[in-house]
């Protein structure tokens, strides 16, 4: 691959399609040249991934963003990950003059207020901080899954992102939340304590509660907007024919077999 653009990327979704997530880790790493980045949030799809490029000792770098509102387990299985295999991941934070205007002119909590102040903190304290993470990166992973959304069902092994000129790899795109789990729990995976609490997904601790079963996996962030404005600017996604020959968008998952009970 040359330079990211949209054939390139479907041709790649292509040949991940059929490989372990250890194979699609070894293809991205050898096909795509220049600075890979992978920002997890230290949810379970994140921690597999971590995993599996740990395992690899590969060149793909990983970052989180600290937004300064997560919950302290999160903080705790970032230590705990860290010391488990032997990594650093690096952090971006938000810019401090920007937090300091946000909260002197909304409160505290003042994305509450409405949706685009909602937008408006996770403007600062996540999606510019990406933006320096990936400053200068031909590739981006993430572990984002299909099923976690309607927001998200079309999501490709590979798709190219225009607005920042890369390619995204998804290589959990096509996998359940049980293969996640069980993955998890196959490797001693270190993973958030609140996942067994209710939790599928787990992001800011102010816009992040458990859900119930039935509801979608999402159903817990930004509970009190509409579903369809519930993405926080990090991953917008333009559905192109970059979906591998014959692989379907599934549809989102409810949490009716979410409460894996798994040992630690
Ligand atoms: S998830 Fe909530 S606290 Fe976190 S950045 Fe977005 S609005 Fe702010």
């Amino acid at each position: 691959m040359t330079l990211p653009n949209p054939q390139a990327a479907a041709d790649l979704a292509a040949q991940l399609k059929p490989l372990d997530l250890k194979g699609r880790i070894a293809l991205i790493e050898a096909t795509i040249p220049g600075r890979l980045v992978f920002t997890t949030s230290l949810g379970i799809e994140d921690q597999a991934l971590t995993h599996a490029l740990a395992m690899a000792k590969g060149r793909t770098e990983i970052v989180t963003l600290d937004t300064g509102r997560l919950y302290p387990e999160t903080y705790d299985v970032w230590a705990e990950t860290e010391a488990a295999y032997g990594i650093r991941i690096r952090a971006y934070a938000p810019e401090r003059r920007s937090e300091e205007a946000f909260v002197r002119e909304s409160g505290i909590n003042g994305f509450r207020h409405s949706v685009e102040a909602r937008q408006a903190c996770c403007g600062f304290r996540k999606v510019e901080p990406l933006g320096r993470a990936l400053d200068g990166a031909a590739g981006w992973l993430t572990g984002l899954r299909a099923g976690q959304s309607a927001n998200r069902a079309d999501t490709p092994l590979a798709e190219f992102d225009e607005s920042r000129d890369l390619i995204k790899l998804n290589p959990l795109a096509d996998w359940t939340r049980e293969d996640v789990d069980r993955f998890v729990r196959d490797n001693y995976v270190p993973y958030n304590v609140l996942h067994d609490r209710g939790f599928p997904s787990i992001g800011c601790a102010p816009c992040t509660r458990a859900v119930r079963v039935g509801e979608p996996e999402r159903a817990g962030r930004w509970w009190w907007e509409q579903e369809s404005k519930k993405e926080c600017g990090l991953h917008v996604h333009v559905p192109e024919t970059d979906v591998a020959p014959g692989e379907e968008a599934a549809a989102f998952e409810t949490t009716q077999s979410h409460r894996p009970e798994m040992a630690r």
